[in-house]
């Protein structure tokens, strides 16, 4: 590993604030369409015109996902992957950023347009300086709905491969994910008798019902939780509501959402044997998002070389969240997910601490350069 020089560690570093800058300015939400088309184009414009590589856009349910491989291997040795949405804030002007205490701060910074621009910055230096080089780019735009229509189908129907992804959604610098807990994301419903709540009992009211469902759940939750970094199921209540507009009539109809995290020995399907038995035969359990734990085998070169560059001990961690990690689980594809030091996620002053996204790229560079066997030139 060369210590690289002071100028060109500020062209890097200068390089990178830009482009997460210019990507937190297009509100990429679930909601705006056009921002994610002009943030998608944005990034492909950047990766676009490198000899030797095939760029696929890909469209599911509505929802594009880019593409970039090297053209003799659809199959890369190493895959970056990158989301470009971000979540959804009421009023519009906070999609912008400031630079303050050596950090970018604006909606999506932290998550993950500062990891997107060291992605797009690494998958660039590597195709110029070697054409061809193995190492492919997929950049989606679902992952904060659930990610099924972007990494989902790109690996499931597309079949997108590779010997090794690294995905910059989880973890931290110095914390490298090892396992994620399963997700199930569900919706419960009660179904009852409307009538005029004056007259109750002409009627069958689904609340009470619904309600008292959810509390026989939240007290099942409540005895496995444990303190030991919190690796145990979990279970939120996220909406509650009924199609009723009226205060003074029975709902013929009462549901809840569910987020229901899982750990090992726990599979989707004993969680939602558990569920329907806490539940009881009235109420109907609807599957929204299902994903079994993760398992990520992440390669330990990639921490000695963490640890290596930042001077700091580098730890695997299990993660309460998921991430697109988990749809490269099942086809054996270890995955490497760590990132820069971010903060605040998914409020309006989120950030990315910039020396920590300096020395990401530099991690991931070592470790690119060191696997393909190449070295890169000094940036002009
Ligand atoms: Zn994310």
């Amino acid at each position: 590993m060369t210590d690289p020089d002071p100028k060109s560690l500020e062209r890097l570093r200068n390089r990178l604030v830009a482009l997460t800058r210019d990507l937190v300015l297009m509100p990429s939400t679930e909601h705006d369409h056009a921002a994610r088309r002009q943030c998608y184009e944005f990034v492909r414009n950047h990766v676009e015109g490198f000899p030797g590589i095939t760029i696929q856009d890909h469209l599911d349910g509505g929802v594009a996902s880019l593409v970039i491989l090297p053209e003799t291997e659809p199959r890369p040795d190493i895959l970056l992957v990158a989301h470009l949405d971000v979540v959804a804030h009421a009023d519009s002007r906070v999609y912008r950023t400031v630079l303050q205490d050596g950090r970018i701060i604006g909606p999506g910074a932290g998550d993950m347009k500062g990891a997107l621009a060291i992605l797009m910055v690494l998958f660039r230096r590597f195709h110029r300086a070697h054409p061809g080089v193995s190492l492919g780019l997929a950049v989606t735009t679902d992952e904060e709905t659930g990610g099924e229509h972007g990494v989902g189908h790109l690996v499931r129907e597309r079949g997108l491969r590779c010997n090794l992804a690294i995905v910059p959604d989880g973890g931290a610098l110095n914390h490298i994910t090892i396992e994620e807990k399963g997700i199930l994301h569900l919706r419960v419903e009660a179904n009852g008798q409307t009538a005029h709540a004056a007259r109750p009992w002409l009627g069958d009211n689904p609340i009470p019902r619904l309600l008292a469902g959810l509390q026989r759940v939240e007290t099942h939750f409540a005895a496995l939780a444990r303190t030991d970094h919190h690796w145990h199921p979990t279970c939120a209540v996220t909406r509650i509501g009924t199609e009723n507009r009226t205060v003074n009539r029975l709902p013929a109809e009462a549901h809840a959402c569910l987020d229901v995290r899982f750990t090992p020995p726990d599979t989707a399907d004993t969680m939602l044997t558990t569920l329907r038995q806490l539940l009881g035969p009235d109420l109907t359990l609807r599957t929204l998002i299902a994903a079994e734990p993760t398992h990520l085998s992440p390669d330990p070169r990639f921490a000695e070389i963490t640890t290596a560059i930042t001077g700091q001990a580098t730890q695997f961690v299990r993660e309460s969240g998921g991430s697109d990690a988990r749809f490269f689980h099942p086809h054996g594809i270890p995955v490497l997910l760590s990132r820069p030091t971010v903060g605040n996620l998914h409020a309006p002053d989120e950030w990315i601490d910039i020396d920590s996204m300096v020395s990401y790229y530099r991690i991931c560079e070592t470790y690119l350069a060191e696997r393909f066997g190449v070295e890169l030139p000094a940036e002009p």
